[in-house]
């Protein structure tokens, strides 16, 4: 089995009690170790012991992270035109007026097909 330390740069400020380690006297707050129990598994929780620790990594290095796959342009999603149904309900509000609302559906255009 082999391990990993939590890579959140404040993991170790965290006062929990499975954080304390050391004899008495010289006690520390540690960094959580991180057992990885599936080599052809890695996500998130692999390298991180919460989505805090996470959270904060990706805020201190987020200039080094978009370096990885900047962005210069938008992604776009093909549509069908957007249907608007407007809806009214049952209930009667006292001056004699019903409630409605409209929903607006969208739909993505099937381009799985198109792939391949
Ligand atoms: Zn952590």
């Amino acid at each position: 089995m082999s391990y990993v330390w939590c890579h959140g740069p404040s993991c170790h400020t965290y006062t929990t009690t499975d954080r304390v380690r050391g004899s008495k006297g010289s006690k520390v707050l540690r960094t959580r170790k991180l057992k990885i129990h599936n080599p052809n598994y890695i996500h998130m929780y692999s390298y991180f012991c919460s989505n805090g620790c996470y959270n904060e990594f990706a805020n201190k290095y987020i200039e080094q992270i978009i370096r990885i796959a900047p962005r210069t342009e938008p992604l776009e999603t093909p549509i069908h035109d957007p249907k608007k149904t407007e809806h009214e309900s049952d209930y009667t509000y006292s001056d004699g007026t019903r409630h409605t609302w409209t929903t607006t559906e969208i739909k993505k255009i099937d381009t799985s097909s198109d792939v391949g």
